[in-house]
This record gives structure tokens, sequence and C-alpha cells, in this order.
């Protein structure tokens, strides 16, 4: 099963991209070899890979159909992207929309487009190239971007990050993903920027949980007594959840980023909500409750823990 509902809203899982992606030493400068060998049993093998120590993940896009509209909560790497930085998502052809279509939405069927953060993976489908020109993927949809991430990734206010090798703009550190990909649906007047919270309909909200980047979100559905928390990059392996100070090396302020995962997990072991991170691959999503400071994994999702993508992955 891809698709679960949660009170009015149905909720189906669409993935664009599955692999290991690098070292957790790599990734997670905080955890420990023995935090993962201490987690082994039920990380492995969805989510890490012993032997190499890699991470495993998806590159996905939850669609939600909820009153009557198709919103699409992220939107991946996309097609035809140049993303040095990251080769292999560079000039990708992944089949994307062939499986949203499967899963019964065209680009003109989509309302409202949510990206929870401005990174590559999370924007890519925003557009696609035609004629060699980057347009909205999605025509009829609005777009929902905070302005705290759209002025900050914006080339044009020259914001700069320091790295291990120096510092460099981070209009650069993201290479032309905001061209590509931010750009032409603003030009397009398709998109409506937000600040602290925007209610998209009586189930759905979204609110700042600001640290992976300055306007990092999360989407709150709230339908009956049913509760959900997609958190976008608060959570990049369900380790975060027994190990939540772990942050990782792709945050902008790691301890803000820290703060907001414990301020949003609290929540979603207090409420009983379903936490719908971006990126797991398996179950993908999970019911959580304290343990003493920590948390713990209460049940998956759920949803198949196969990929249901091409047999090449
Ligand atoms: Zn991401």
């Amino acid at each position: 099963m891809q698709t679960i509902t949660l009170g009015a809203v149905d909720i189906t899982r669409v993935v664009e991209w599955h692999a290991p992606v690098a070292p957790t030493s790599a990734i997670f400068p905080s955890s420990t070899p023995q935090m993962w060998k201490e987690n082994a049993s039920w990380l492995t093998p969805d989510f890490w890979v012993p032997e190499t120590d890699e991470l495993v993940a998806n590159v996905q896009t939850w669609v939600l159909r909820s009153e009557g509209r198709t919103i699409l909560i992220d939107t991946g790497v996309g097609d035809d992207k140049e993303r040095p930085n990251m080769p292999v998502w560079s000039h990708l052809r992944s089949g994307f929309l062939d499986r949203l279509a499967a899963a019964g939405v065209r680009p003109e069927d989509v309302d409202v487009v949510v990206n929870t953060h401005v990174h590559s993976d999370h924007v890519g489908w925003n557009t696609r190239l035609v004629d060699g020109e980057w347009v909205p993927t999605f025509p009829n949809a609005t777009y929902l971007i905070a302005k705290a991430d759209f002025d900050y990734w914006n080339p044009a206010n020259r914001h700069v990050q320091r790295g291990v090798l120096g510092d460099v703009t981070v209009a650069r550190a993201g290479g032309d993903m905001f061209e590509d990909s931010v750009a032409p649906v603003h030009r397009a007047g398709q998109v409506q920027l937000w600040k602290d919270s925007y209610r998209i309909d009586s189930h759905l909200a979204l609110e700042l949980a600001p640290g992976h980047t300055p306007g990092s979100s999360v989407v709150r559905l709230a339908s009956g007594t049913d509760r959900a928390l997609f958190i976008g990059d608060l959570v990049h392996s369900p380790l975060q959840i027994a190990e939540p100070d772990c942050d990782t090396c792709l945050s902008e302020d790691q301890e803000q980023a820290t703060r907001s995962r414990r301020r949003i997990l609290e929540e979603a072991a207090d409420t009983g909500a379903l936490v719908l991170p971006a990126h797991l691959p398996g179950h993908g999503a999970a019911e959580v409750r304290r343990e003493g400071s920590k948390f713990a994994l209460t049940r998956w999702a759920a949803f198949d823990r196969t990929q249901g993508g091409p047999e090449s992955w």
C-alpha cells in the first residue's frame, strides 16, 4: 500500500530516487559508530548499510488529497538539472512524472505545491525543461515557499555561508537551484511567500521549524482525531529519533535544527501524530514515543517497504 488515509486526507508516497548516499560519519558528524551498531537491528537493511556505513535514502513526494484538492509536499531533484556538487542528481531522468501519473496525478491536476525548504532535492520538480527553458511543471498550482528561505537562497541577496573551505555565497553553494527551480515559478506569479505560519485548508497548516535552513517548515495535519507531521529534513535517518541531538552536516544551523527536531518530536510523541520525514525509505513514516530525554519508535506506517521504482535501482 502506498496510500493511507488519516481523517479526511489521503496520503500517497511517490518515490523519485532511492540509493545509498554517503557514509554516516560524514553526514552525521556527531553520531558515533556505537550509536549505529546499537540500533542496527532496526536500521538495517532499509536505512543503513553496515558494511559500507552508508545512509540509505529516498527522494520522494507526499501527495495529499484534501477537500477536493491535490497537494504535493516537496518536489524532489527534478529531471535535467545541472548539480555539479551532487553528480548523481545531475541530468537525472527518473520517470517521476510517470509514477505521479500512476498515482492518479497529472501535472495540471496539482493545486498546491509545498516546498518544506529550498534545497535542490525539495524544489526540483517545481520546474521542467521545455525547449531549453525552465517552466513550471504544475501550471495550475500555487507554490508555497517560506519567505525566509526564498530570501536566503535568492542570489540577489548575496548571503554568505561559512564553509570548511572558506566563505561562499549561499547562492553558489546551492548551484543554480534558485535560478532553475524557484525563480521561474516566481516569475510566473505562482509563488505564495509566507512567514511564521500558513493555513492550507481546514486540515493542513504550515509552520516554521528553522535550522536545517532558515525557512525550514513542517506541515501539520489535524483531521478528526488523526494527526500527522510532515517534517521535511528535520530527520534524515530514523537514528535521529533515538538520538535526537544528532544533526546533519547539511544544516545551516545545527543547534537550531536540533531544537526544532526535539520540539516537533515531542509534539508527535504527546499527540500520537504520524511523523513523515522527507527521505525515509522502508515504511517511510512512524509513530514515536518519549523515552527519557530521547524518543523511540512505536510503530511504522502502513506504506509498503518496496520502493515502487525502476528495477535498476
Ligand atoms: Zn533533503
